[in-house]
């Protein structure tokens, strides 16, 4: 799959990950805070005990959460 285009090697090898964005390429990475730059903190997770829970995901473990439960895994 084609990833966006790398702002520093121009290729579409640039993929998002929980922490931010890289190039598989070049390499060149890129972070983007967790609520994609809108602000703020997340809820907390309490899989992981970090604040990175926004929607119903948690950006740091992938836990999954949903209406009165959660699911791990
Ligand atoms: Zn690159
Ligand atoms: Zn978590």
């Amino acid at each position: 799959m084609a990833g966006k285009v790398c702002p520093n090697c121009g290729q579409n090898t640039f993929f998002e990950n929980p922490y931010g964005r890289k190039c598989t390429k070049c390499g060149y990475t890129m972070k983007i805070s967790p609520n994609e730059g809108k602000g703020g903190c997340g809820k907390k997770c309490t899989n992981c005990g970090k604040f990175t829970v926004f929607g119903d995901k948690c950006r740091n473990c992938g836990a999954i959460y949903q209406k009165g439960k959660k699911n791990i895994g």
